[in-house]
């Protein structure tokens, strides 16, 4: 076990030692989070070397349609004149810099654009600090520190990392599931069920058609996240495209999970070196932006939503005249982002947005 992981064991270990099993919510938060010894916040996660990939990191062709789809949502807007360009949990930067190389084509919006990176991790804040230095970047610990003004806001594989709470229908009514030390081997996590705590009054109505057995998700930190986007807004112009693999509709069922060097792994193994993930109910996080007096657009699955801003006419322009290896680099990319077998369908996208805006690109 690697030393950081060894600490954020001992961190949650300790933890239940003096209070108890923790909600599983504090167990994410923990274990992905914790000053310096998290699993985000001590490494660079992403790629063939670390555990996962992701959409930018595929192709260069997704990073550059936010960035089309940036420039136009801008112009929607009214085109102010500065607006908050904000990415949530930015990884290498990678995104970003394809973005905004793409937007180079509205020298306005470069010029109107200050550039806001939300991230916890050290590390990737020195790689986004490497790519995007250019466009003098300020770094942000949360959303709530983004001074006022019109925004934009880009999240794509982000609110998939904040912690969720599990409750589960047993015989004897409903129980949050926790994580405690393992009675017969104390230096192993195992589950447990607890009393439903205050989190459960947001469970969406659909749980009381629940049988037993079922487990209902619910993660409060990207309810209240969305909220607040959903809130700026309202009150002022702005607009926000979140980017997920998750559901549509919210629904019955344990998406908790992990995956190490790209295979997925037992959540309660190897703790802090592991990524953990549950998939994002897209349409909670609309409902939450709407209620904050906001308009939303979507659910709409990736591929359509890529399909829509003209990914296939992108990709066409990148291949003309090139050899054929890198021709077929390009078109395996666009497959991986488009197909409903791949990433296509998987991931979905919406929007929140002030409610002027009555149209957005990628949303028929
Ligand atoms: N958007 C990037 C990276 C996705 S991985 C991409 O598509 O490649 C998740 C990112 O969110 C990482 O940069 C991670 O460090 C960051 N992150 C995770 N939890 C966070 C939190 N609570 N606050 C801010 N950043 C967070």
């Amino acid at each position: 076990m690697p030393q950081q992981a060894r600490l954020i064991h001992d961190r949650i270990a300790g933890q239940i030692r003096a209070q108890g099993a923790v909600t599983l919510a504090d167990f994410m938060r923990l274990a992905l989070g914790a000053r310096e010894i998290g699993y985000y916040t001590s490494r660079d996660p992403l790629g063939v070397a670390g555990d996962f990939t992701t959409a930018p990191e595929i192709s260069q062709m997704f990073g550059e349609m936010i960035g089309l789809w940036c420039v136009d949502t801008w112009q929607r807007l009214g085109s102010p004149p500065q607006v908050h360009l904000v990415e949530l949990g930015p990884g290498r930067g990678t995104l970003m810099a394809d973005a905004l190389r793409a937007a180079k084509l509205a020298p306005d919006f470069l010029a109107a654009i200050q550039l806001h990176l939300v991230e916890i991790s050290a590390p990737l804040r020195a790689a986004q600090a490497q790519r995007l230095q250019a466009f003098g970047p300020h770094w942000h610990d949360g959303f709530e520190s983004v001074p006022p003004g019109p925004l934009l806001v880009i999240a794509n594989e982000f609110f998939d990392a904040l912690p969720i709470h599990q409750f589960q229908l047993t015989e004897a009514g409903w129980r949050e599931r926790g994580v405690m030390l393992d009675p017969t081997d104390p230096t192993r996590f195992t589950w447990v069920l607890l009393p439903p705590g205050p989190q459960f009054a947001l469970l969406p109505p659909m749980h009381r058609d629940a049988k037993p057995g079922d487990i209902v998700e619910i993660s409060p930190a990207s309810l209240r996240l969305a909220a607040l986007i959903g809130q700026r807004c309202q009150t002022e112009t702005g607009a926000a495209l979140i980017i997920d693999y998750g559901v549509a509709a919210s629904g019955f069922g344990d998406t908790f999970q992990a995956l190490r060097q790209h295979r997925y792994h037992d959540p309660l193994t190897d703790v802090g070196d592991a990524d953990l993930t549950a998939h994002v109910d897209l349409a909670a996080l609309c409902r939450a932006g709407a209620a904050a007096g906001s308009r939303t657009f979507g659910p709409v699955p990736q591929g359509e939503f890529l399909c829509a801003l003209g990914i296939d006419m992108r990709a066409q322009m990148l291949i003309q005249g090139q050899p054929a290896t890198i021709a077929s680099e390009l078109t395996g990319g666009l497959h991986r982002l488009i197909d409903t077998d791949q990433m296509g369908n998987l991931f979905k996208v919406v929007a929140i947005s002030s409610p002027s805006v009555t149209e957005l690109a990628g949303f028929a």
